[in-house]
């Protein structure tokens, strides 16, 4: 089965160039000159259009429990979702209880997303337990391409690691090659301004923003750094929201450390204005680390232009606002944490190439290319190339849509972009050849994505 797609513009990390791809079975043959090639089984015509590498979300939260419930969006509809948004490959996270073994958490979640993933996927490990049985099972997760492990500064008595807990696996990671990511706020602290807050009476959502500062962020991320040069380990800051953060991993940078840093499109569009929404409308849009100020918008997009933020990802971890956002009301500490948005990345993030914060090439750099080689992805992944898995996705550019819960694809009965009108729209999605998305309709199939077995992160020295 050969597919030709036709008279659009290839839009690589490197740059776009005019260029049709031939795709046999489930990866790309060719990409050739226009005009070069006639004989197809199917013709795709993507005049005027652009053809990206398929986007990879390397943070996503499907079905995860969270606070006595559990994220809204299966594995099955998360990644439908992420499909209809252009995304092909989804990073998801395994999550560790305490006192449960490494690779039994890896099991259980190769049960859950087996055979219901629309687009491949693959996973990182949330350690919560370190002792000497998960420090050694690391090795093994390694091994079976599960080579990043992700841990918590922020939530005591649940996720929260100690720094010696931290050193101890930075100190694996170290020996095996594998890449810590780390949830950098400071949570000891953060408890005793929500104790506070609510002892006071201050109880609406705009108060889980207001008793997380962003000095409390930036002074975690600056501890995983000194663990990390420490213990030699590189280190992966994940959802980036504040400048005091993003000082603190473009000072390591600068010094020529092993560490790099994401953020996610709410910190870019989205700000503590949204959390002081009446009426309890806040509770939708809380997630931590929270929403910002606006102004620490400005530096962001500065950070994905200097690649100190290196990759952008969603976080996507949907509670619905009735029966589980409202857990919260009168108590912004039992609101579940976490925001809808894996659908929407690619088209939020072409608005910084509609505004001109960021270049085209820069664009398809921090969704796909570049996930694809910090996670070990990379050519399978990433690049629109001979040889690479025929992920793609052809985008009008001029296309405009308004966000709505009406119209998106998550199972979630919100959307944090609520009427937000987007130049640009996923026109064609392919997944190892196969067409998921045309003509705005869906044909993909639970199941048909794969688990992806990692490499080793393609950044370290
Ligand atoms: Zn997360």
């Amino acid at each position: 089965m050969r597919t030709l797609i036709r008279g659009g513009t290839v839009v690589n990390s490197g740059g776009p160039f005019a260029a049709d791809v031939l795709v046999d079975g489930e990866t790309i043959a060719a990409v050739a000159a226009p005009g070069l090639f006639t004989d197809a089984d199917t013709v795709i015509d993507a005049t005027g259009r652009y053809v990206l590498p398929g986007g990879i979300d390397a943070h996503t939260h499907m079905e995860m429990p969270f606070g006595g419930t559990s994220s809204s969006d299966t594995f099955a509809t998360g990644t439908a979702a992420a499909a209809w948004g252009g995304t092909t490959t989804i990073i998801d996270f395994a999550v560790q209880a305490k006192g449960a073994s490494l690779l039994a958490t890896l099991d259980k979640w190769h049960e859950k997303a087996g055979g219901h993933c629309a687009v491949d996927y693959s996973f990182h490990m949330i350690v919560s337990d370190v002792n000497d049985t998960s420090l050694k099972e690391m090795e093994s997760c390694v091994a079976a391409g599960v080579n990043s492990f992700k841990m918590f500064m922020a939530y005591p008595g649940v996720f929260y690691a100690t720094d010696g807990e931290i050193l101890r696996a930075m100190t694996k990671a170290r020996e095996t090659g594998a890449m810590v990511m780390m949830h950098a706020e400071n949570g000891i602290a953060i408890d005793q301004l929500v104790a506070q807050a609510l002892a006071d009476g201050r109880t609406d959502p705009v108060h889980h923003s207001l008793t997380r500062p962003p000095e409390l962020e930036g002074e975690a991320t600056h501890r995983a750094i000194a663990l990390a040069a420490v213990t030699g380990a590189p280190l992966y800051i994940v959802h980036l929201s504040s400048r005091h953060a993003l000082d603190a991993v473009t000072a390591a940078r600068d010094s020529g450390q092993n560490v790099f840093a994401e953020t996610c499109p709410q910190y870019l569009f989205l700000s503590i204005e949204d959390m002081a929404r009446p009426d309890f409308e806040g509770a939708k849009f809380v997630c931590s680390p929270p929403l910002r100020p606006a102004d620490h918008q400005l530096d962001l997009w500065r950070g994905l232009r200097t690649n100190d933020l290196s990759v952008v990802s969603t976080d996507h971890c949907p509670f619905c606002f009735a029966g589980q956002k409202e857990l919260g009301r009168g108590d912004f500490s039992r609101i579940p944490n976490g925001m809808p948005g894996v659908e929407h990345r690619m088209d939020l993030l072409h608005q910084g190439v509609v505004r001109g914060e960021i270049s085209l090439s820069r664009w398809v750099e921090i969704s796909a290319t570049t996930p694809a080689r910090m996670f070990g992805l990379y050519p399978r992944k990433g690049v629109v190339a001979p040889g690479s898995d025929a992920d793609l996705v052809v985008y009008d550019p001029t296309a405009t849509q308004v966000l709505s819960a009406a119209t998106h694809h998550m199972n979630v009965d919100y959307s944090a972009y609520e009427g937000m009108e987007l130049v640009g729209r996923v026109e064609t999605v392919l997944s190892r050849g196969s067409v998921v998305v045309a003509d705005g309709a869906f044909h993909g199939r639970e199941g048909h994505g794969r688990f992806l077995d990692r490499d080793l992160c393609q950044y370290l020295r």
